[in-house]
């Protein structure tokens, strides 16, 4: 073993092995894009397991979205052999503080079977306990959403909150907090931010429990350490306290999530917490030639540096910047995408090796259709993802309503899907009775349809309607205890024929069947995910008995960031927004929208952010490895308006003799081009079918 790992390690450069080997003490590598961080995470767990004899159990290694979590792991499986990686926590962060809290339910007051709520149940939550008060808007919800996020990603309690709030906005804020997090409690659940903040507030407050993850978690590695918020940031501090054995790597340039809480600071802060803190630099880029890297360094030379970074490649000058102005946004998708398909051919290219990346999901809509029409197969992450879809979002709340019949959302979304003849009146008059104040009553829906005094309230047909809903899903669940919990949720949707449901409301049968599938997808995938238990840190006592909860949970979770779809690593031309792209590498990258409003977006022009704009610019330039084509268009339609676009000032801000322009200055009628183009296409695509 030991030959095996100083070979991998001889691979590495200087600086990198020493990161590697240092194991003494806290540990930060801070260094510009593809310089090797991650690969200095994943070679580190392969040497604290092959040569420091560490159990793989005791590693956690954390990253920011589920794809670059998924691209580890795999990196990490290719190093660890058999058993050796047997236990390994390779995830998000938020994954982990899922695995801490279902440790620690009930230190925490949580019974089993707590609901994880996404982002839209939060905000439906929100809207209820807002109305109450007076007339609300789409816009104030989302204010107070993202104030009350902003205060758990900064530890603010809501017993702190008011006295943070400086104007009433935030007052009222602060005051809705506390019933938000009440009503949570009482539905059982958690939001997204909690799967941090519970895990800190319960490791500052029981010293047990933070004796035991302590002794589950011996060594951390996180990467994109830039990203985290202040949260995160005391997860990592308190896990691993004096004996501060961490390694953490980022690159300030590449901070992009402020908006989500991130706090570059913590770069600083560290050094400052972690007095021994080793700190180690990396200078070559592997990844990309010199002219892309030229310009990555060149565009974010224009921010101000809390560290200085340099970074070189010996990789040659290698391709031009190619600068692609365009008529109109769909010229736009229409050139990216009939570039894909020939330039595939002439550099003997995989699908894969493409990857278009843009600053909104919106975006990607004009592409899509291009692409279709090319029929160049492709994966989109984010947007109307896998988990957004209506066929997905029910299913998952029948799985939700199973394991906490108290998640009152997903009560409601799927009482009548299908139809039960439920009405509105009657869930209406449900639930005044559930929240009875007057009785002191306060239980959730699917309790209160046991109950008796509900016949007082509504005509006899409602009852037994709600009866029957109540006693089919008693009954799914009382299967599901007492034995194959899968075939059991199989079963329920084949005995609610949610199929003929689908089939009802869907515009063609295949649209049906399609729909169908995906629910199917989603149970096979919920299996899968069982059976992949070994992978996630063990859980305290109770791990086994609630891998259906645990699995549930998990697939809610995946909607976090870039909201995921399903694992799908056939060659495909990737899809994604600059901000999922992080931490990834592509031969060949198209930037799309280089306009100002786009990129630099209009509200960090309005904010005085660009700065962060400029980050994000850099990480989208630098995940290229050989080509990159930045593309914009002259008009684009905004707000159902066609709309002359300024080209963005981040191209002013690259190395004028790397970039060769087209179509800047009107030399050939675009038009005309075009349509030579797609002749040329035609030809193609026919020689290829
Ligand atoms: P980012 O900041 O974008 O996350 P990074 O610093 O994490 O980048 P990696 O993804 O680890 O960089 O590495 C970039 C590329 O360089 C990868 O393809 C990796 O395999 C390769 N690489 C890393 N270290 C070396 C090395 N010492 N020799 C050759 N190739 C290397
Ligand atoms: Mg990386």
């Amino acid at each position: 073993r030991s030959g095996e790992i100083s070979q991998r390690l001889a691979k590495l450069n200087p600086r990198q092995q020493e990161a590697v080997r240092y194991i003494d003490g806290p540990c930060l590598v801070l260094a510009g894009a593809g310089s090797g961080k991650t690969s200095v995470i994943t070679s580190k767990i392969a040497y604290l397991v092959q040569e420091c004899g560490m159990s793989a159990r005791k590693i956690a290694a954390v990253t920011f979205t589920n794809k670059a979590a998924r691209e580890m792991k795999e990196r990490v499986g290719q190093l660890l052999k058999g058993r050796e990686g047997h236990g390994l926590t390779v995830s998000t962060f938020h994954t982990l503080g899922l695995n801490i809290i279902r440790g620690e339910l009930k230190t925490l007051g949580y019974k089993s079977g707590f609901s994880l709520f996404d982002p839209e149940d939060a905000k439906a939550l929100l809207r209820d306990l807002m109305q109450k008060d007076a007339q609300i808007d789409a816009d104030q919800i989302n204010r107070v959403q993202s104030q009350i996020s902003t205060w758990k990603n900064d530890l603010v309690l809501p017993g702190q909150a008011l006295s943070h709030a400086v104007d009433e906005d935030e007052q009222y804020a602060a005051r809705l907090y506390e019933a938000y997090n009440r009503h949570l409690k009482a539905y059982n659940a958690v939001d997204f931010d909690d799967l941090i903040l519970l895990p800190v507030v319960l490791l500052q407050s029981d010293p047990e429990a933070l004796a035991r993850w302590q002794r589950k978690i011996h060594y951390m590695l996180v990467d994109e350490y830039q990203d985290t918020n202040v949260s995160q940031y005391l997860l990592v501090k308190l896990l691993m306290s004096e004996r501060a054995t961490f390694t953490v790597v980022g690159d300030d340039d590449q901070s992009i999530y402020a908006w989500r809480g991130a706090r570059p600071e913590n770069l600083v802060t560290l050094g400052e917490d972690f007095p021994r803190l080793k700190v180690i630099k990396l200078e070559q880029n592997y990844r990309s030639t010199g002219v892309i890297l030229r310009a990555a360094n060149t565009l974010i030379s224009n921010n101000p540096h809390v560290y200085e970074k340099t970074l070189w490649s010996d990789m040659g000058p290698g391709d031009a910047i190619r600068v692609v102005v365009n008529r109109h946004e769909e010229a736009e998708a229409e050139r990216v995408a009939s570039e894909i398909l020939t330039r595939r051919i002439k550099e003997s290219a995989a699908w894969r090796d493409f990857a278009v990346l843009y600053r909104g999901n919106f975006q990607a809509r004009l592409l899509e259709l291009k692409l279709q029409h090319y029929q160049i197969p492709y994966k989109l992450s984010g947007g109307t993802s896998f988990f957004s879809r209506n066929e997905i979002k029910d299913a998952m709340a029948y799985l939700r309503l199973l394991i906490n019949p108290g998640d009152d959302n997903a009560f409601l979304r799927i009482v009548n899907v299908p139809r039960r003849e439920i009405g509105p009146g009657t869930l209406e008059k449900l639930a005044n009775y559930a929240n009875d104040q007057a009785t002191g009553r306060g239980i959730s829906l699917f309790a209160a349809c046991h109950e008796l005094g509900l016949e007082q309230l509504l005509p006899t047909r409602a009852v037994e309607r709600l009866g029957r809903f109540v006693h089919f899903i008693d009954g799914v669940r009382k299967r599901m205890d007492q034995g194959d919990a899968i075939a059991a949720i199989r079963e329920m949707l084949r005995d609610m024929d949610y199929e003929a449901w689908l089939h009802q409301n869907a515009s063609a049968p295949t649209v049906a069947e399609r729909r169908m599938a995906n629910v199917w997808i989603l149970i096979d995938q919920l299996e899968k995910s069982m059976q992949r238990d070994p992978e996630e840190i063990e859980a305290s006592e109770d791990t086994e008995t609630d891998s259906v909860e645990a699995a549930i949970s998990r697939l809610v979770l995946r909607d976090i960031l870039e909201q995921q779809a399903e694992e799908d690593d056939s060659d495909r031309v990737q899809l994604l927004t600059m901000h999922a792209s992080k931490g990834l590498e592509f031969p060949h990258v198209y930037l799309m929208g280089l306009e100002e409003d786009l990129l630099p977006h209009r509200n960090a022009i309005e904010a005085g952010t660009v700065e962060e704009e400029r980050r994000l610019a850099y990480v989208g330039i630098t995940r290229a490895r050989r080509t990159l084509t930045l593309t914009l268009a002259r008009q684009r339609k905004t707000y159902g308006e066609l709309m002359d676009c300024t080209p963005s000032r981040f191209l002013d801000e690259l190395p004028e003799d790397d970039l060769e322009w087209e179509g800047r200055a009107d030399k050939e009628n675009p038009e005309k081009k075009q349509a030579r183009g797609q002749v040329a296409i035609a030809g193609l695509r026919s020689l290829l079918d």
